[in-house]
């Protein structure tokens, strides 16, 4: 633990904040958390399969498909990765401790973003393939699975190796947390220095260290960081801060993360993944489908579906990426890896992926439903015989007026793409690079800021709500 201390002193630090700070430095605060939404996961399950099998009148299919995605993306537009300091689907992780004849270390070939990042593009497959949104019970069957994935894991494995390296949940989280304003810091590093015991990471006989093997004096980024403030409540200098920076910070800063392919492409795959999501709910996909299923002479709906899916979010993104990473670099006359020239330019993809998916999650499905949740808990209450919330009012819906809606997600896109010209113009000049080396990044850049305002202002799916726009 020897490696210069990069992490800048806080400014403010939300765990000094009376009251918030106490809370969330408390021993059992995140299992607090996470109870209450293992209680709610139990519940999801309960209905799924118990419940009527139609979605907009499940709670399955309303809450997982409405609300934990788009609260999901507005915590991490205003705080920080709260899902994964609060996730449920750990919390068997003492028992999987104990179990386990041996905590093997998580093979070094897969200690990459690769396995996330293709179970993350499978999930999209299957999202479409299957209807999953559709369907209480494989929706109810789905986060079954998330407990049993990171059951067994943990019980096999050391280092967290389900939320850092297989999480398709916390591989979005990650991705999308290098813009929120939050991150963990320490308030002095001449402490740190000092520090014998390095508690924030190895732990102690009374507490846990990170999981995901971060080291508090150097984090520079909030990759990997599921909050869980574990590090916080390990230093026994009472060193670790929880600090405030600005959201591009992170993706402006040239050596925030490792120049490796895996992250890279993550964040690549991440934005392609954000259109593509998008284009399978707007109609011309339907035309597409009908087209391929012409020409390839196959009904396969699966197989059209693969096609389609592995080309938007697997082949146009590392194709595009390697093809203005090899146009950026024999622009600005650079003699190094395309390896190199990618990190260089594709965290500033970041701000417009993210934008991307708030506009979807968060702007269309979350506010044009997300008052579905009344009328599905009554109906829900009533099935189950309790009768004193009244009949459901299944015109319930919109937090807003449905005619707001394109002109804010035209704001937010817009507001993304600018934010991501922005880091793209710091790490130029940062890099030294002139406009013509940034400019295969600005014409990818635009071309998908283009591509969400169109398919945003299409006729799009509600999925998992009465409501049709
Ligand atoms: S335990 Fe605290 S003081 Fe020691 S290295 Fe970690 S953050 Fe610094
Ligand atoms: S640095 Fe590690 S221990 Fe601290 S909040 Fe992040 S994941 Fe948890």
């Amino acid at each position: 633990m020897t490696k210069t201390l990069h992490t800048p002193q806080p400014r403010f630090d939300l765990l000094r904040v009376p009251l918030v700070g106490r809370l969330l430095r408390w021993r059992w605060g995140r299992l607090t958390g996470q109870l209450l939404l293992l209680l709610a996961a139990l519940l999801l399950i309960y209905d799924g399969f118990t419940g009527p099998q139609l979605a907009p009148d499940n709670l399955a299919t309303v809450v997982v498909w409405v609300h934990y995605r788009g609260l999901v993306v507005f915590a991490l537009l205003f705080f920080g990765n709260l899902f994964c300091m609060n996730c449920p689907f750990t919390l068997p992780r003492t028992l999987a401790h104990k179990l386990s004849i041996r905590g093997w270390r998580w093979p070094r070939r897969l200690r990459n973003k690769w396995t996330a990042v293709t179970i993350l593009i499978l999930y999209f497959w299957l999202y479409e393939w299957l209807d999953l949104w559709a369907s209480p019970v494989i929706t109810a069957w789905l986060i079954i699975g998330y407990f049993v994935a990171a059951f067994i894991l943990e019980a096999f494995f050391t280092e967290s190796p389900f939320c850092k390296y297989v999480c398709p949940l916390g591989t979005f989280n990650f991705a999308s947390s290098t813009i929120s304003p939050l991150q963990i810091s320490v308030s002095s590093r001449d402490t740190c220095r000092t520090c014998v015991g390095k508690e924030c990471i190895n732990g102690s006989a009374q507490t846990l260290g990170c999981g995901t093997q971060l080291f508090a004096p150097q984090i520079t980024s909030n990759m990997d960081c599921i909050l869980c403030l574990d590090c916080a409540r390990a230093c026994p200098h009472d060193n670790v801060a929880l600090t405030v920076r600005h959201p591009l910070r992170e993706t402006s800063q040239l050596n925030t993360w490792p120049r490796r392919w895996d992250l890279n492409f993550l964040i690549l795959i991440f934005a392609f993944t954000g259109v593509s999501n998008a284009f399978g709910m707007v109609p011309p996909v339907y035309q597409l489908e009908i087209w391929l299923a012409s020409v390839l002479h196959t009904q396969n709906e699966g197989l059209i579906l693969l096609l389609i899916f592995t080309v938007l979010n697997l082949v146009l993104p590392i194709g595009l990426g390697l093809g203005a990473a090899w146009l950026s670099r024999a622009l600005a006359k650079r003699k190094e890896s395309l390896r190199l020239t990618l990190a260089r330019y594709a965290p500033a993809f970041a701000p417009l992926a993210f934008t991307g998916w708030l506009t979807h999650y968060g702007g269309f499905h979350f506010l044009s439903s997300a008052l579905a949740i009344i009328p599905v808990m009554q109906s829900f209450l009533l099935d189950n015989h309790i009768t004193i919330f009244g009949q459901p009012d299944w015109t319930k819906g919109p937090v807003l007026p449905m005619a707001w809606l394109d002109p804010i997600e035209l704001v937010v896109v817009l507001a993304g793409f600018g934010a991501s010209l922005y880091v793209l113009t710091i790490r130029a000049r940062r890099s030294r690079d002139g406009l013509a080396a940034q400019l295969p990044w600005i014409i990818l850049l635009l071309a998908l800021a283009i591509a969400m305002m169109i398919i945003f202002y299409l006729p799009m799916e509600m999925r998992g709500s009465a409501f049709f726009s």
